[in-house]
């Protein structure tokens, strides 16, 4: 079974740029001390407004001084990615050209929770299907206590998911833990790899990765399951549906 000492990466996380509390040298320094080899950068997208959410414009701009900032650290790789909305319609948040750029993009359902099952699924199926998506972000949005998760037919989604080398992730967040253990045991059925992420907003949030590995021992993943135990060039590759 996994265990953290496994994981050599956390790729969702937020910065001042939109609504995380720190700049990205903090969390990159952050993530090295916790040992990481490599981090991801991944703020929020245009619609979500309240977030200062990246337009593309911001977004290539975004990315650029994450990679400037790259260069001037040693010990550990920053991707430049992107949490980018998938909007009502299944469409992405922002341009192909753009989110082609990226190292990786998470695509994340933040509206429109009140679908029906069928517009949902049709909804996740169209994002999965985007050849820029690395990885389906928080993929129920249940928050705990607070929100259920939306209704779809994961079992179609984890198809469209092997089908087309799209990883899930497994949001550590204590609110979230998403996906479950029961869901992540579908996943690992149909060979669909998971991504174990904190979704941090501030340097303190990195240490509840250990909440989403114990949810990934209930599942009974192991190392192979979970993607961010690649090495780092291995692991770049998988991103762009490489390996
Ligand atoms: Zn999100
Ligand atoms: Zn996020």
């Amino acid at each position: 079974m996994i265990s953290q000492e496994d994981l050599r990466g956390d790729v969702h996380m937020h910065t001042i740029e939109t609504d995380g509390r720190n700049t990205i040298v903090e969390m990159a320094e952050a993530a090295r001390e916790h040992g990481y080899k490599y981090m991801a950068i991944t703020d929020h997208s245009k619609n979500l407004a309240f977030a200062n959410g990246l337009d593309d414009a911001r977004a290539v701009e975004h990315i650029q001084r994450i990679r400037r900032t790259g260069e001037g650290i040693e010990g550990i790789r920053i991707f430049a990615g992107i949490e980018v909305d998938i909007l009502g319609d299944g469409s992405l948040d922002l341009s192909d050209s753009v989110l082609e750029q990226m190292d990786l993009v998470i695509a994340s359902v933040h509206s429109h929770f009140n679908q029906s099952a069928e517009e949902m699924t049709a909804r996740l199926l169209k994002a999965i299907e985007n050849p820029n998506v690395s990885i389906i972000g928080h993929p129920t949005g249940r928050i705990l206590l607070r929100r259920d998760a939306y209704a779809y037919d994961m079992d179609a989604v984890l198809d469209a998911a092997a089908r087309n080398k799209v990883a899930m992730e497994l949001n550590a967040y204590p609110d979230r833990l998403d996906l479950c253990d029961r869901h992540l045991r579908m996943a690992k059925q149909r060979g669909v790899k998971i991504v174990i992420n904190t979704d941090s907003h501030h340097t303190s949030h990195m240490e509840k990765i250990r909440y989403g590995v114990l949810q990934a021992r209930r599942a009974w993943l192991t190392p192979d399951d979970v993607l961010n135990t690649l090495p780092v060039d291995r692991f770049a590759r998988a991103m762009k549906h490489e390996s």
